[in-house]
């Protein structure tokens, strides 16, 4: 199952025409296939039970076949056969590491590990001194970074979370150049260094930083470049302890780059059917991995895909980013609406102090109803339902039928913001 050296670089790989990218990892997907069922046995399993054979894999499309692999039924797998549930491949004794994350759930170290974003790939490596906040202790992160790191030619300072004050000293003396770890982390560093009477622009060598791990870290992103010069690369970098790396940021900061080393899916989580670009739906990996090969495993994050061209030079599918769990969000009409959607949406309108949205079904049709309070009641009612019927359907990709003003206190406060009243 190695690499063939005959194969395209990763380089080459994500920058080639999607179809015959497509093709290449279409053979890859199937040797993967073929290989898991013939060694992993819950692959078998699970094939034989669906009525699939690995020959009737041959294209993406195909997958859908496959029934999805969820994180619950790993975990169920996991404690009827431990400790990996019939999905390693390879002997116990040739693994390197274990790691646990919360589940339950043990994973194997893998080859595949967990990249460091796309715009890594050339401007950054050897000589540089680069702090890894990631926690070396039991989940993979911290290892899993340190490796690709050292690979790419960086010295690595490990210093997991924590003690704070001891990281600003080691940031300060080791005049570290790159920050790995979570955006709310680094915060709190050069806030401690502030604290500490240093001036971080100034009296600290920090050039850029890989932060991910949190949502939302957008505003701090910014903060860091802006206020503190501190490159921040390629946005959020998506990884799952089960899967390590999906998508990764490039120099352009235009969404996630899907990883070459896997297939990416978009799916209905009720069928498991592949959605077209722009829908969303739960992210859905099978990883090119002969250690713990998860075939479709279902990550329950919910995204979609963006297919046109990224100034990066990379044609690979991006996602823009990550919209939340599949289990918080309401499907309507065909198309998920996720709180943190309707968030972003009502953010923009400082008029409304709440919102609610109710999905209805009379005569056998989805129906949204957008309930909001105002701050004032004098404000042109019309003109706030346009502008909020052009942001929904920007961001959520649907539309709502129809707003309802409430009164003040009608919306109960910390109340849920997508209600589902429909009834089958
Ligand atoms: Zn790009």
């Amino acid at each position: 199952m190695e690499k063939k050296a005959s194969g395209p670089s990763p380089q080459e790989l994500e920058r080639m025409a999607p179809e015959k990218r497509q093709k290449y990892l279409e053979g890859r997907m199937s040797e993967i296939i073929t290989y898991a069922y013939e060694r992993a046995p819950a692959v078998k399993e699970r094939f034989d039970k669906a009525g699939v054979k690995p020959s009737d894999i041959r294209t993406v499309k195909d997958l859908e076949k496959i029934p999805l692999l969820r994180k619950d039924d790993l975990i169920a797998l996991q404690k009827a056969n431990p400790p990996f549930g019939g999905y390693l491949a390879v002997p116990m004794d040739s693994l390197e590491r274990i790691y646990q994350s919360p589940g339950p759930i043990y994973d194997p170290q893998r080859k595949r590990g967990f990249g460091m974003g796309a715009g890594m790939s050339s401007d950054f490596g050897k000589g540089q001194i680069v702090m890894n906040t990631w926690s070396y202790h039991i989940t993979p992160a911290g290892l899993g970074v340190d490796q690709t790191l050292r690979n790419l030619g960086f010295t690595v300072v490990p210093t997991g979370t924590g003690n704070t004050e001891l990281q600003v000293q080691i940031m300060h003396d080791l005049k570290v150049h790159g920050f790995v770890g979570t955006p709310s982390f680094l915060k709190i560093i050069i806030d401690k260094a502030e604290e500490m009477g240093y001036d971080f622009k100034k009296d600290f060598n920090l050039k850029w930083a890989m932060v991910g791990g949190e949502m939302g870290g957008e505003p701090l992103r910014k903060l860091f470049q802006e206020k503190y010069g501190i490159f921040c690369m390629g946005g959020d970098n998506y990884a799952t302890a089960d899967i390590g790396t999906i998508a990764t940021g490039c120099e352009k900061q235009a969404g996630m780059h899907v990883s070459c080393d896997a297939i990416v899916e978009i799916v209905d989580p009720a069928t498991g059917k592949q959605l077209t670009p722009g829908e969303v739906g739960e992210v859905v990996v099978t990883p090119f991995d002969e250690v713990y090969p998860l075939i479709r495993f279902g990550t329950g994050d919910l995204a979609c895909f963006v297919e046109e061209p990224c100034g990066c030079g990379r044609t690979t599918p991006r996602v823009p980013k990550i919209m939340g769990r599949s289990g918080e969000a309401v499907r309507v009409r065909g198309m998920f609406v996720h709180p943190k959607q309707s968030d972003e949406v009502i953010s923009r309108f400082p008029e409304i102090s709440r919102y609610q949205l109710v999905v209805v079904r009379p005569q056998h049709r989805d129906e949204m109803v957008l309930k909001v309070e105002l701050v004032d009641e004098t404000v042109d009612k019309e003109k706030l339902k346009t502008a909020l019927d052009k942001d929904f359907r920007d961001v959520c990709k649907v539309r709502f039928d129809r707003v309802e003003f409430v009164a003040k206190g009608i919306i109960a406060e910390g109340a849920k913001r997508i209600v589902d009243e429909r009834k089958y």
